[in-house]
């Protein structure tokens, strides 16, 4: 079987003929040039307007890389024509197999950008022999087609997210569609403020917003703002994950400040490597973990009652129904309130405020669940990790396209990847 047969089967153009393939010795690593010509009774396309436009001239021969065979790299190679369009003027034509100014041909992007869903971009780039630009160029494409073509259609739910990127306070905000038959990432902002959030709901569109019937978020502030006004008809949830982040956290504070008292008034360090004691659930302790918790629950500690404060809270989201969750919302607030536990008090407080949006959880039970937002948060800290080296906002937010927005992608091109 000849190399023309393959590509015939893979990567037919109309127009354009192969001609026949040779290997050649003066690159870095073995190649297969084949070269490619038009038929002589087909005009070419201007590149502006898309038209079929009488021929100007003809280039110096380009080389376009396409999907390489055995290792074995495949380089077409091809003499674009010139055009003289009456519209736009002297322009070089479009052909088939390549977009714009890349040295890739589109089939060799779709494939690449497919293997950077599975392996990082740099091992991408050193497994097929090319370099960490021209993977990013292709998933920027793949990207770029993703976005345009993906349908908005039907989206009922959404989740807004925050997640934290480089050193410091840089916080991205996220918006996910969470669907029980969809679930992906749509947008991404490169702060968490007022403005970038409302930007990104311009963007998906009003008929998107007004056709959205559960919105989830955590308390940050200019988010609530933010959906309040942008998205008003739908159901405002406050999500699980983020109000037991709060929990821990505050438990976390509390404990920190008793363990420096403590080792001031010279007590014995009993907090000393507790601190996954108690913030973990019970039933995710190890053995000698449990231990420690006994040893703990001994002494009546702050922590530990903030511990069981938070334990108590976990019933919350049992009930079914939520005059009685807003019953035992107000009673655990008030227990909370008389502690002297002030990063607890702290949390409590803003439950209060919040009490209407806790309390919507259960009016869209089993619409939501649970662990959605929670299970994105990782998959797009597990992707930004794995772009170490990342700075550029751009970048990160490629990958997270990439990884997270289940974009879809021409038919044509699964059969490569
Ligand atoms: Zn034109």
């Amino acid at each position: 079987m000849q190399l023309q047969t393959i590509l015939n089967r893979v990567a037919r153009h109309k127009s354009f003929v192969y001609g026949q393939p040779r290997f050649t010795n003066d690159a870095l690593r073995p190649t297969i040039e084949v070269p490619i010509r038009a038929r002589a009774n087909g005009r070419p396309i201007c590149s502006g307007c898309g038209q079929r436009r009488p021929g100007y001239d003809r280039l110096t021969p380009r080389r376009f890389e396409f999907v390489p065979l055995w290792q074995i790299a495949v380089v077409f190679v091809y003499a674009l024509r010139r055009v003289d369009c009456p519209r736009c003027g002297v322009v070089v034509e479009r052909v088939p197999w390549s977009s714009g100014k890349s040295r890739l041909t589109t089939a060799y992007q779709w494939f690449l950008a497919g293997w950077a869903k599975r392996l990082s971009w740099q091992e991408v780039a050193s497994v097929f022999h090319t370099t960490w630009e021209h993977v990013r160029d292709s998933v920027r494409h793949a990207v770029a087609w993703g976005l345009v073509h993906r349908d908005l259609s039907g989206a009922s739910a959404i989740g807004v997210d925050e997640i934290q990127w480089r050193r410091g306070h840089h916080y991205l905000t996220l918006v996910y569609q969470i669907d029980a038959g969809c679930k992906r990432l749509l947008w991404i902002g490169r702060e968490r403020t007022e403005a970038c959030l409302r930007r990104g709901l311009e963007l998906l569109g009003q008929d998107f917003c007004s056709g959205l019937q559960f919105v989830c978020s955590d308390l940050w502030q200019p988010y609530l703002k933010v959906l309040a006004e942008q998205a008003g008809t739908a159901v405002h949830v406050l999500d699980r994950f983020h109000i037991m982040k709060q929990l821990g956290e505050a438990i976390d504070a509390v404990r920190a400040g008793e363990a420096r008292r403590m080792k001031q008034d010279g007590y014995e360090p009993v907090l000393k490597h507790s601190r996954w004691c108690l913030l973990k659930r019970p039933e995710n302790l190890t053995d000698q973990q449990t231990v420690k918790l006994d040893e703990l629950l001994k002494y009546n500690l702050q922590s530990v009652r903030a511990y069981l404060h938070r334990e108590d809270f976990q019933r919350f989201w049992e009930y079914q129904s939520p005059v009685w969750a807003g019953r035992f919302l107000d009673e655990w607030c008030t227990r909370v309130m008389r502690s002297r536990l002030e990063p607890l008090k702290k949390v409590a407080r803003s439950l209060r405020k919040h009490r209407p949006l806790l309390l919507n959880w259960f009016r869209a039970q089993g619409t939501i669940s649970a662990g959605i937002i929670e299970g994105f948060n990782n998959k797009a800290k597990l992707t930004m990790r794995k772009s170490y080296g990342f700075r550029e906002f751009e970048t990160i937010e490629l990958a997270l396209y990439h990884q997270l927005g289940n974009l879809p992608q021409p038919e044509s091109t699964h059969r490569f990847c």
